[in-house]
């Protein structure tokens, strides 16, 4: 349990209603209903959908299959270009992704083809009476995975495919990385992450071994000298700083440690209830984290922003959600105070106003305070710079805090490879995270038949 909330109440509800209130944010299509949205599809010629998925998804193409009733083809399609296509299709924010670029998008179309939930139509219905993907013939080849997120879960599936034997050296006790541990409940339902690693895992060749972890009992140095290329898909373990005095405060915690509590939680009902709770950030982690606790049953959720509306990270879907579900969004106000009661504990937060004054961020010199009984800090994620801490890791080159990769997803060591959050390429998202680590185990199997070629 989250020690820091010990001292909070639970919810007033039961489990059971409780986890009514957490299923699917965006109930599945029935077969009607994805024939009609199906038929809705131009088939464009280079479709701009399919240009704006990281993922290269043959979405007219997969689409087509469902019209034509071959839903078990149109799977196999999605899952050929991502074979995290079913946890994406219910988490990709399809809003700035394909559906803004689909050309029926336009104010005399109503709406854009729903592609993610033809995608999870799909998916969820296809029924394969064994893994649709085959492995060549093994190559002989041992590759070294850090990080069972979808980055080296895509990674470790295309390498496997490829006849390579794959080892995943996992930190936490499950696979899955945030799938598991930080996407919000009511988007990824019915322990999906699981069965979806499950099946991915029926390729065969692929090992997990939890409980190792770079820059613990694990080092790249010896990695690199057991196996023939290694990949680093570590994500963003560490959660941003405020900086002010009292961060460590009972009541104050980072969004993520809560999700992940509440994630893993058998019965909501055991969780700790900030009634009146701030939320400090502008990305979808925050919305994420205020409309849980509002589902939880917190009566007073205010998600605080520095900068203007128009400024935040969560797209205005995101930002829907949270009105939705009487989320209170306050802007230009930045942290200035933590206040504590008597006992030490979180009581509230001061904040100052702020605007813009020639492109820069600046007080007002105006402050008010917000009571609260817990504040969740949702800045954004920090690479973990103790998993490179090894003389060889520590050779890395680092774009910023993160590992530097060039296009092919190779870091400055030869045969060590990295993508997903980690790396400074593209956005942080799920399906980027599963482009990457299929891109990277193209690469390495590349690299890597060439170098039997050679000898
Ligand atoms: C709260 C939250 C909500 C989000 N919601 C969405 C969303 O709705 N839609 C979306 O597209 N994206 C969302 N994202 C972003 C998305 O989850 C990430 O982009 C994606 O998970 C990145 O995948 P990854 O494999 O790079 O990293 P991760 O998913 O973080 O996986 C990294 C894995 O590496 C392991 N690991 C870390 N360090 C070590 C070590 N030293 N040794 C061994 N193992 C290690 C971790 O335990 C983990 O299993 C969200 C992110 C957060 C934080
Ligand atoms: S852009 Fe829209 S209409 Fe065109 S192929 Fe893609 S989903 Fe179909």
């Amino acid at each position: 349990m989250i020690k820091t909330l010990n001292h909070l109440p639970h919810p007033h509800e039961d489990g059971a209603t409780l986890a009514g209130h957490f299923s699917d944010l965006a109930p599945p299509l029935n077969d009607r209903q994805a024939h009609l949205e199906a038929s809705r599809c131009l088939y464009c010629y280079d479709a701009p959908c399919v240009n704006a998925c990281p993922s290269e998804i043959d979405i007219p193409s997969f689409i087509r299959h469902i019209h034509t009733d071959n839903v078990q083809g149109a799977a196999q399609k999605i899952l050929s270009a991502n074979i995290l296509g079913g946890s994406c299709a219910r988490v990709c924010p399809t809003e700035i992704l394909c559906q803004q670029a689909c050309v029926r998008n336009n104010a005399h179309e109503c709406a854009p083809v729903l592609i993610g939930l033809l995608q999870r139509y799909a998916v969820d219905n296809a029924h394969f009476s064994q893994h649709p993907f085959q492995r060549e013939a093994a190559s002989g080849k041992r590759i070294a995975v850090v990080g069972a997120g979808p980055a080296g879960l895509a990674c470790a599936h295309r390498c496997a495919m490829h006849g390579h034997d794959v080892v995943i050296f996992e930190a936490r006790e499950k696979a899955g990385g945030l799938n598991e541990y930080g996407i919000a409940k009511y988007k990824l339902v019915d322990d999906f992450a699981q069965k979806e690693l499950d099946f991915l895992l029926q390729i065969g060749g692929i090992e997990i071994r939890h409980g190792h972890k770079l820059g613990d009992n694990l080092s790249l140095t010896e990695l690199h000298q057991q196996f023939d290329a290694v990949f680093l898909g570590l994500g963003l373990a560490a959660s941003k700083q405020l900086g002010l005095p009292h961060e460590d405060a009972p009541g104050l915690l980072a969004a993520t440690d809560y999700i992940r509590e509440l994630r893993q939680a058998d019965n909501l009902a055991q969780l700790p209830l900030a009634d009146r709770c701030i939320v400090l950030g502008a990305g979808n982690t925050a919305i994420d984290m205020a409309v849980q606790m509002a589902r939880l049953g917190a009566h007073d959720v205010n998600l605080v922003y520095r900068r203007g509306i128009e400024d935040m990270g969560a797209t205005r879907h995101e930002q829907d959600i949270a009105k939705a579900n009487q989320v209170r969004l306050l802007t230009w106000a930045a942290p200035e105070e933590v206040l504590l009661n008597a006992e030490g504990q979180v009581r509230g937060m001061r904040f100052a106003r702020t605007r813009l004054v020639e492109g820069r961020l600046q007080t007002t010199g105006e402050t008010f305070e917000l009571a609260a009984d817990a504040i969740f800090k949702a800045i954004g994620q920090a690479f973990d710079g103790a998993a490179l801490s090894d003389p060889l890791a520590r050779e890395l080159k680092r774009a910023g805090e993160r590992i530097e990769v060039d296009e092919q997803l190779r870091t400055s060591i030869p045969g060590v490879y990295a993508g997903g959050d980690c790396v400074s390429l593209g956005q942080d998202l799920t399906v980027q995270a599963v482009q990457h680590g299929k891109r990277a185990a193209e690469a390495m199997h590349a690299q890597l038949m060439l170098n039997v070629e050679a000898a």
